[in-house]
């Protein structure tokens, strides 16, 4: 039976294009009214559709978020669910790493998560009443999980974002808040920020495959449709997933290496 997402309201960041497009496409196909933010969408707010929103959005800045949760306020009144999707890569020898440029990948990966649930904690509480209450569903990685070559900034940032899932998930059920909170850890899906990845590691000699994503240690052997990341997605921001807060849902095709980007 398929999820019925009908009468929510959710929030996806990053929803110009990969994975959070998918998202947001699939959360409105099972009924959701989607709240869709990017920092590349054009510089308007306003209606995409009868049931939806589009939202210029930066996820570092606060005062972005406070437009968002009033945008969401005026118009619905409260949130049934916030995907923290946005994110974006930083490839190369950590020995060269530009402290500028770490800090804008855990401005963007890890303050984002954070400034989201903050920004959008009062109008979750406040979400439709539904088994399992309101959920966030943070995007982070199997980088996240076990660290990627050449991509310590990222890997970080994604460890980060699997622990500030496990610990909002632990206080908000310890003050009693209605709200479940899980990470999704992708393993490499076609997107933009995927082919970002590679044709980076080809410029630094480190992958022997510049054609093609390498799916060494895939058991499915291929790479991720974004659609695939969004079917999980849709599960957390379901009441199919009640009993599920604090959970890492890892979404790789069983990837067995102990990097998430091989190098061949
Ligand atoms: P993508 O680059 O295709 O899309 C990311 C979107 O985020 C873009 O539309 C971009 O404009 C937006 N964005 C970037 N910075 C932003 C900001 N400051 N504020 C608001 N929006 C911003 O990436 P994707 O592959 O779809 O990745 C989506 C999420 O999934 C990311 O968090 C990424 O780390 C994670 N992920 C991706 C993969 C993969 O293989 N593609 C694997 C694991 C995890």
């Amino acid at each position: 039976m398929p999820l019925d997402l009908s009468g929510l309201v959710i929030c996806v960041t990053g929803a110009g294009r990969g994975i959070g497009e998918a998202t947001r496409l699939k959360l409105t196909s099972l009924g959701a009214s989607v709240v869709a933010t990017d920092i590349s969408f054009p510089n308007s707010l306003g209606d995409t559709d009868q049931s939806g929103l589009e939202l210029e959005h930066d996820v570092t800045s606060p005062e972005s978020w406070a437009c968002v949760r009033q945008e969401i306020e005026n118009r619905f009144g409260r949130l049934d669910a916030l995907v923290n999707n946005a994110g974006i890569p930083l490839t190369g020898n950590l020995e060269g790493i530009a402290l500028a440029d770490w800090r804008r990948v855990q401005a963007v990966n890890v303050d984002g998560v954070l400034l989201g649930m903050q920004a959008l904690l009062p109008l979750l509480r406040n979400g439709k009443a539904r088994p399992g209450g309101a959920s966030v569903v943070n995007i982070s990685s199997v980088g996240g999980l076990r660290g990627v070559a050449f991509n310590a900034a990222y890997a970080t940032s994604k460890g980060a974002v699997k622990l500030l899932t496990k610990s909002a998930a632990l206080e908000f059920a310890y003050l009693g808040y209605p709200i479940r909170v899980n990470s999704v850890h992708p393993g490499g899906v076609e997107t933009p920020l995927m082919d970002e990845i590679h044709d980076r590691l080809a410029e630094l000699g480190k992958s022997s495959n510049p054609a093609k994503h390498s799916v060494n240690g895939y058991a499915l052997g291929r790479l991720g449709k974004p659609n695939e990341i969004a079917e999980a997605i849709a599960f957390l921001c379901s009441s199919s997933s009640s009993l599920m807060t604090g959970a890492e849902l890892v979404v790789d095709g069983a990837r067995g290496v102990s990097s998430a980007i091989t190098m061949s």
